[in-house]
């Protein structure tokens, strides 16, 4: 029959409508049983365990309790341990953001080297999607998503761009609003810093052995030196070149030559080494020649 389904889905919305009616009204006084109080009938309410109908909330006096995992807009963390910024100005971030809304500018000392933090950064909230993408991706847990929504003002700019100071939470905050993601991250912060000192501690034997080695080498050499059996390298080289300078004023009747005599035979050796390039270079023409007139080129 005509309008069947159209009758069908209203008695639906109906029963659900009363059902809701019925449960909102039947556990009032269960829906404030778990309620923060927050003055001036201004609570935050939890769902109950046992609601079945959708939960009435007077909105914005009463607000719903936000699961750990709601997001809205990213937060930067300040470390409290180690009073600093954890984020490093790396620029993942504002790589993988989608929309795009991420700016940051990097810190420089005082000679104008970069340094690994940032001097500026910024995110437009009115482009925000509340993806994630930002800190999923932060290598240093730098970047975390906060619970604050209500964040609608008349004007979006300057107000909806945040900059580092509206960002910027203490590292307790982010406890606090994400307490088991936290719990997980600081577990494995501990593991990981375990790992490094003992690495480190790996490490350190390593170099003290291997200097404990070197300096056992040089009381070993002179015992190999004493006998005056072997001379060093250097030592060979100097004596050889001696005589063969030797061998050669004799030989030629001459003494030790001048510095003029040797300035010369330095320009000589040079040309010498000019002309065995250029005939290397004319060779090398010629079987290029020889090449192509094979190939009938
Ligand atoms: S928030 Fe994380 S990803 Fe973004 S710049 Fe800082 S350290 Fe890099
Ligand atoms: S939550 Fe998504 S859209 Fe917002 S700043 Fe991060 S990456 Fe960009």
């Amino acid at each position: 029959m005509f309008g069947t389904g159209l009758l069908k889905g209203l008695g639906v919305t109906l029963k659900h409508t009363l059902e809701t009616f019925a449960d909102d009204r039947g556990k009032v006084p269960d829906r404030y049983r778990d309620s923060i109080e927050l003055g001036q009938g201004r609570r935050i309410i939890n769902q109950p365990i046992d609601q079945e109908g959708l939960l009435t909330i007077q909105y914005p006096e009463e607000k719903r309790q936000l699961p750990e995992r709601f997001r809205y807009i990213p937060m930067l963390i300040w470390d409290s341990e180690k009073n600093e910024d954890r984020c490093t100005a790396c620029g993942i971030c504002a790589k993988v953001c989608p929309p795009q809304c991420i700016w940051i500018v990097r810190d420089s000392d005082a000679n104008g080297k970069p340094v690994t933090r940032p001097a500026e950064f910024y995110i437009d909230a009115a482009v925000c999607m509340s993806c994630s993408f930002c800190v999923e991706f932060c290598p240093f847990d730098a970047i975390k998503m906060n619970h604050d929504y209500e964040l609608a003002v008349f004007d979006r700019y300057p107000q909806l761009v945040y900059d580092m100071e509206e960002l910027t939470v203490p590292l307790e905050y982010y406890a606090a609003l994400w307490p088991e993601q936290y719990a997980v991250e600081q577990e494995k912060r501990a593991k990981d810093e375990e790992e490094k000192k003992a690495q480190d501690e790996a490490k350190a034997k390593a170099a003290a052995a291997k200097a404990a080695a070197a300096a056992a080498k040089p009381a070993a050499a002179p015992a190999a030196s004493s006998g005056g059996a072997k001379l060093s390298r250097a030592e060979e080289l100097k004596r050889k070149a001696q005589e063969r300078a030797a061998a050669k004023a004799g030989g030629d009747g001459e003494s030790v030559p001048s510095p003029a005599a040797s300035a010369a035979a330095a320009d000589g050796e040079v040309d010498a080494k000019k002309a065995r390039m250029e005939e290397l270079k004319r060779k090398a023409q010629e079987r290029a020649r020889q090449r192509k007139a094979e190939a009938g080129e």
